[in-house]
């Protein structure tokens, strides 16, 4: 493991992208020359209604009103007191539809709105950022359109219903392996045919620019919310350690943003079988440039993880900037740590985390037993959902 770097000043890090959305060399817009105009007109948009107060005056209103925000900062007192270090947990799992998907699609919905589309297309890999889009849609009277690998579709029944239920049409993708990565490339493949009425709602940090920034700066709520928690909770500020679980990167960025000019060191946790930092090579996939697992042919390869939500073959490209940076450290977790970890939040705090957030919760444990964290360091962990969808897994791990 390399000695963590010192953190970068305030202003360079987590801020705009550079020139073509590139962070260092990665990210970018790599799209068919026919989505080039309209991811343009979502960068044009998002320019505009992020500058505009009253953009922001309404999108507050509905992560109040609707997803129940600010979300809860809890000082996890048992689990402390074993482990040793003082963790914080940010509770993302208290968000309306159960995680911190809703901040993404609320924001990007809203922009929907105000960019006069009648449409919001998605993909989805387990389902959970499909049930939050059509959860957006359903709240703001618009179309939705989900596509799903059908493999996925049978896994995850209960989630493909939900989304019937909330009005979204969902479309079964047959090409490729039938699951998330070959959705997204149908549903982009999809837009082109329809950008006129229809928004593409993409569920984390990935894609081409503008969405792996705007994703960032629509999950930046958690970040900075806990940035204010933090500060009137601890007599020290800041917490020493920010920990978030990693699929595509999305509740990760959205946490670090708020602490990047602090001296707080970022932690990143994937999953071992879908570690693109840890195991991948660079590439592009899906309209950006990043660490991505590969085969030795250069094939991007299936991501496996008893977190359905981490079984992403790629990273979004910022962490990948992060990481050759030495701002932010990414570290691995497995399956094997991750069900004693639920086990240990379940019976410490009465909280079931989602088995996605369970991996930031091993690892928290992990390096306080082996006496990596210092004694009584803070430690804040983004819990990014709840358990509930994952009871079936958990049954039949016990
Ligand atoms: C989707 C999901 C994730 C992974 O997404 P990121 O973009 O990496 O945040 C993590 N946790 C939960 C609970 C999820 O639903």
């Amino acid at each position: 493991m390399t000695e963590i770097a010192l953190p970068m000043p305030a202003a360079s890090v987590m801020t705009e992208p550079g020139e073509l959305g590139r962070f260092g060399e990665y990210g970018g817009r790599y799209v068919p020359e026919s989505l080039v105009p309209a991811c343009a007109a979502v960068e044009e948009a998002f320019r505009e209604a992020w500058a505009d107060p009253r953009f922001h005056r309404d999108l507050d209103r509905l992560l109040a009103v609707h997803a129940g925000r600010p979300t809860a900062l809890t000082p996890a007192w048992r689990l402390s007191a074993e482990l040793g270090v003082n963790v914080l947990l940010k509770r993302e799992d208290l968000a309306h539809t159960g995680s911190h998907k809703i901040n993404n699609v609320l924001g990007q919905a809203l922009l929907a709105q105000r960019m006069g589309k009648t449409r919001i297309l998605a993909e989805t890999g387990a389902g959970q950022h499909g049930v939050a889009t059509a959860t957006a849609a359903a709240l703001l009277g618009l179309e939705a359109t989900i596509f799903m690998g059908e493999v996925d579709i049978e896994r995850q029944a209960l989630n493909v219903f939900r989304m019937k239920m909330l009005g979204a049409e969902v479309i079964p993708v047959t090409s490729g392996t039938r699951t998330l990565k070959d959705s997204t490339s149908e549903a982009m493949r999809h837009w082109v045919t329809c950008v006129d009425e229809a928004y593409y709602c993409l569920g984390s940090v990935m894609g081409p620019h503008p969405y792996p920034w705007m994703v960032r700066e629509f999950q930046r709520v958690i970040g900075d919310e806990a940035r204010r928690q933090c500060a009137a909770e601890l007599t020290t500020g800041n917490p020493d350690y920010v920990v978030a679980c990693i699929g595509g990167g999305s509740n990760a960025a959205g946490t670090f943003a708020g602490f990047a000019d602090t001296p707080a060191q970022l932690i990143g946790v994937e999953a071992e079988g879908g570690a693109a930092i840890a195991a991948g090579k660079t590439g592009v996939l899906h309209g950006f440039r990043s660490y991505l697992l590969q085969d030795e042919n250069g094939q991007v390869s299936e991501a496996h993880s008893i977190a359905a939500g981490l079984d992403y073959p790629g990273i979004g490209p910022e962490h990948a900037y992060l990481k050759d940076m030495g701002r932010a450290r990414y570290v691995t977790v497995s399956d094997a740590e991750v069900i004693p970890a639920v086990h240990r939040l379940a019976r410490t705090e009465g909280i079931l985390p989602a088995l996605e957030s369970a991996h930031a919760i091993a690892w928290v444990i992990r390096a306080a037993e082996s006496g990596e964290l210092p004694p009584w360091s803070t430690v804040l962990v983004t819990l990014s959902g709840r358990g509930d969808k994952d009871m079936a897994t958990l049954m039949e791990a016990s």
